[in-house]
């Protein structure tokens, strides 16, 4: 069997490396456009930090690694054309004719509607490495940076920035940062430390309607002008619109149509990751989720389907945890603010612990859930500390429908230096929000 996969990133490379695992006399191929394989998306905010030595370290797999499996890997080289009916891919250097396709070739973060020209001339994003190598020295000589997006990419490069002692404009349509993830009255006490920050400033509630390249740049908003020394667009990645894309069926927002098996409208053709729509959590309608471990996931489920349809794609919750600023922040399943994209109705539940008997970092909690049964639908979490792995235990309660009457008695450890006497998950069905002895 002859597998070509597009993409050497997350998705492309799980779903090889599994391949690898369940058919040993396949020939696995994966053509990459970029020049390395494995980078990561905040790869070079790692390296600003000091956290890699060179750019081309923040990597999660490498070349040499994979050709030790045994997966032939072609760099530089992007795939142009696709015609299913031969089963036949065409690259800017030759033609090649597969078993299995397996579409890996994700998104891209340009912004298509403020007035940018071509990436050519201009390159405001920094999720390639290619991107990263060009923008580095900008990003490094810059005194001012305009940031286009308060997601989590644009809230990590503020962060980033701001350690590095440079002022930083973020500039966001809605009234708060990461709005996906949290309710905003659950960010109070982040968002005002963060207004204490001298060289931070936030532009809520504002559109871009052109950036001008002069000496510097100028941003342009409704009705006021910000002047930076550079600018990256951290907007919402949307999957690779490629010309052989359009030969597949496609949903309105330009995601790859998949069965529940991943393969699309083209027999023997797979997409993954970035490129696909998906079913989400506790939610009638899928959604668009890019993010890395639902695209490694979806990777692997492919490789299961190869030959035979035999394992469906669950989907995901959106489940995010980061540093911001010295904050842990995570999120996972349903927030208030989109509660009406549930069925029934819901009830919320917040509350405040500290980390530990000894740490008394405050953790800040919001439950999400649903009113009549109980049935956990979502968790955020916010604190100093690092309360980060807690999240993966509620997306887990989450995922099996777990209710808060079953939370109660989840087993958890003790240990006085590292945990408080009873874990937030336990504590959402007990007491009330404002007192509570412990
Ligand atoms: C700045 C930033 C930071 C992020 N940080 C996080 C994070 O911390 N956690 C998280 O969960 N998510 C994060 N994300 C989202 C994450 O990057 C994506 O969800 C993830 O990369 C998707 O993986 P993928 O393999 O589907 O696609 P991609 O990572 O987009 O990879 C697609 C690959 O295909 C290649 N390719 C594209 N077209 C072609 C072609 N025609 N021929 C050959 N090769 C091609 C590309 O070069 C690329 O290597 C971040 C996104 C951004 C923009």
């Amino acid at each position: 069997m002859k597998i070509y996969i597009i993409g050497a990133s997350f998705a492309g490379v799980s779903c090889g490396v599994h391949a690898r695992e369940l058919y040993p006399e396949a020939e696995i191929t994966i053509i990459e456009k970029n020049a390395i394989v494995g980078f990561l998306p905040g790869g070079l905010l790692l390296y600003l930090q000091n956290k890699f030595a060179n750019l081309n370290d923040a990597v999660f797999t490498t070349e040499q690694q994979l050709k030790e499996q045994h997966i032939d890997i072609k760099l530089s080289e992007k795939l142009l054309d696709c015609d299913p009916a031969k089963h036949e891919i065409t690259t800017d250097k030759k033609t090649y004719y597969y078993d299995k396709l397996i579409l890996a070739n994700g998104s891209e973060q340009k912004s298509l509607n403020i007035g940018l020209t071509s990436d050519d001339e201009w390159d405001p994003s920094f999720k390639d490495y290619d991107f990263s190598n060009k923008v580095l020295p900008k990003i490094q000589n810059a005194e001012t940076i305009a940031i286009i997006g308060a997601g989590q990419a644009g809230m990590e490069a503020a962060s980033t920035f701001i350690d590095l002692k440079k002022t930083v404009h973020l500039i966001e349509a809605m009234d708060y940062p990461l709005f996906k993830y949290f309710d905003p009255n659950f960010l109070e006490p982040f968002l005002t430390e963060l207004q204490k920050i001298p060289n931070l400033h936030f532009h809520f509630n504002k559109t871009v309607t052109e950036v001008v390249e002069n000496e510097q740049y100028e941003i342009l908003l409704d009705e006021q002008k910000i002047v930076s020394d550079y600018v990256l667009t951290t907007v919402n990645v949307h999957p690779q619109l490629a010309k052989f894309t359009k030969k597949f069926q496609l949903h309105s927002d330009n995601t790859m149509q998949t069965n529940d098996y991943l393969e699309t409208s083209a027999k023997d053709v797979f997409a993954v990751g970035d490129l696909i729509h998906s079913p989400l959590k506790n939610r009638e309608e899928g959604a668009y989720l890019p993010q890395i471990n639902h695209a490694i996931r979806s990777g692997i489920v492919a490789a299961e389907n190869l030959q035979q349809a035999q394992m469906k794609f669950k989907g995901g919750l959106r489940t995010i945890g980061t540093k911001i600023f010295g904050w842990h922040l995570a999120s996972t399943g349903l927030i208030e603010e989109e509660a009406f994209v549930y069925s029934n109705e819901i009830a919320t539940k917040t509350f405040t612990q500290t980390a530990s008997l000894v740490d008394k970092t405050p953790i800040y909690c919001k439950a999400v859930f649903e009113k009549s049964s109980k049935k956990l639908l979502g968790i955020q979490l916010l604190s100093q500390t690092n309360c980060l792995e807690k999240i993966n235990t509620a997306a887990l309660a989450i995922e099996n429908e777990v209710t808060l009457t079953d939370l109660m008695q989840k087993d958890s450890f003790f240990q006085p230096e590292f945990t408080n006497i009873i874990e937030p998950l336990n504590r959402i069905n007990m007491g009330s929000e404002t007192h509570h002895a412990f």
